[in-house]
């Protein structure tokens, strides 16, 4: 694995602002990864915290393909997707393939808080 490790962060329009406060709670942690994130999320993460956080297309563009193409060549670690499970998703096939394409290549997805808390302050993701 790269020194540096990449967190891909996305977030459906009703759990944005639960990700803006997490990041922002978790700013010393992430501050030491490379982030990247869909086009709004990646967006409202770096004005609210300061940190860098490349962005890709907005979700329903594309967004979450290009990152699950990311997963496929290796270059993200963990990706947090806080979807939202009350409500259908114009771009609920991309989900889909995000969620397959991390299984496919054993790259950790989080898809709630309760899960990324375990996930970012686990001794062996640190490493
Ligand atoms: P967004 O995309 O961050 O550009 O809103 C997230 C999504 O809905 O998949």
């Amino acid at each position: 694995m790269k020194d540096v490790k990449t967190i891909a962060l996305i977030a459906h329009d009703s759990k944005k602002q639960e990700m803006v406060d997490w990041a922002i709670e978790n700013v010393n942690i992430l501050k030491n990864y490379q982030l990247c994130g869909t086009g709004t999320t990646s967006k409202r993460i770096s004005d609210a915290t300061g940190l860098k956080v490349k962005g890709y297309l907005s979700g329903p563009l594309g967004g979450d393909q290009q990152i699950g193409a990311k997963v496929a060549e290796g270059d993200i670690d963990l990706v947090i997707f806080l979807c939202d499970p009350l409500s259908a998703q114009p771009h609920d096939p991309d989900v889909k393939a995000l969620l397959r394409i991390a299984n496919v290549y054993n790259v950790a997805i989080a898809t709630n808080l309760a899960t990324a808390d375990f996930v970012i302050s686990s001794p062996s993701f640190m490493k």
